[in-house]
């Protein structure tokens, strides 16, 4: 059996490790996200002696992953510091001369998730972590979602709640989702940890408005067949109840399925592969370089 390189490209650690073809883990090793230089020497240094035969590679966006373009490989405009306009596809070919998979670490997920985890045997699936960002990916008829580039699902634009005095703190957009409901807007809107929060009944009240509201823009466009929701934030797991019931209320009946009306519980879920979900992502990532090898 093959063996897939996966590497998680986060905006805290980077996970490196293997893994099988059927979505198993080899082995991990975790190594924090500083500057390209002093990240990859080490990313580089884990793989030196392991033998695989194709690499996946997850990341935090935006990033550039269409085949053919002039920067693909890269991540793009990102705020965060020193890894702007870096190419990180290119770094890593330079040293392991394997077909690379490349896409969001959401995409990623969205797709392990559909093979292995909550979306078992399933072609439309969504997968959305809230921690220190948003991000969603989607799976299409079997799919990642792909056009001009990979989908930015969490920086769409939320009605705001009446008790709401918050400004935002997306650098691109202020109060977009992300600016209002990701991990380090909960903490400055209600000037402590989300941990730190876990019985303030109103903190998960808004959060759940924000986060039910994407959800149900999300289901009326995408009509996925299940709803992944992990990360950070979502270890607040009285979010999920809260989330269901403004959903339903929402859509008032106007989606007639029995997965939304009836067994929302199933729908809407942590994800099967729970912590693991963006790292197995990566593998499944190398498991399509596999397919096309
Ligand atoms: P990242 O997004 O960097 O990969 P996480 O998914 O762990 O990492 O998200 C980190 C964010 O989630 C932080 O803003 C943190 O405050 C928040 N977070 C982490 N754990 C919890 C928790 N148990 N309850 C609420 N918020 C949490
Ligand atoms: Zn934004």
């Amino acid at each position: 059996m093959a063996v897939i390189a996966a590497v998680e490209a986060g905006g805290t650690k980077f996970i490196c490790g293997l893994g099988t073809e059927d979505g198993k883990i080899i082995d991990r090793v975790s190594i924090p996200t500083t500057t390209p230089e002093e990240t990859m020497a080490q990313v580089i240094e884990y793989f030196k002696d392991k033998k695989f035969d194709v690499m996946g590679v997850g990341s935090f966006g935006p990033i550039d992953p269409v085949k053919g373009s002039k920067t693909y490989g890269y991540i793009t405009k990102t705020p965060k510091p020193y890894w702007s306009d870096y190419n990180l596809i290119g770094e890593l070919k330079k040293y392991y001369d394997v077909p690379m998979e490349f896409d969001t670490d959401v995409n990623g997920a969205a797709l392990a998730e559909s093979w292995w985890g909550a979306g078992e045997n399933l072609k439309n699936v969504m997968y959305i972590t809230v921690g220190t960002g948003i991000g969603a990916g989607a799976v299409v008829d079997g799919k990642m979602l792909q056009g001009l580039t990979h989908p930015e699902m969490g920086h769409i634009f939320l009605k705001r709640h009446k008790d709401d005095k918050f400004e935002g703190r997306c650098p691109f957009h202020k109060d977009c989702m992300e600016g209002m409901a990701a991990g380090p807007a909960i903490e400055d809107r209600w000037g402590k940890k989300g941990f730190e929060l876990a019985d303030r009944d109103e903190v998960w009240d808004m959060e759940a408005y924000y986060l039910a509201q994407a959800v149900v823009n999300y289901i009326l466009i995408l009509s996925p067949q299940k709803i992944i929701m992990g990360g950070g934030v979502m270890k607040q797991k009285q979010l999920f109840p809260k989330i269901r019931k403004y959903v339903q209320e929402s859509l008032n009946g106007y989606v007639q399925k029995k997965e939304i009306l009836e067994d929302i519980d199933n729908y809407i879920v942590y994800p099967g592969l729970g912590d693991e979900a963006g790292f197995v992502g990566s593998i499944a990532l190398g498991k399509i370089a596999l397919e096309q090898k």
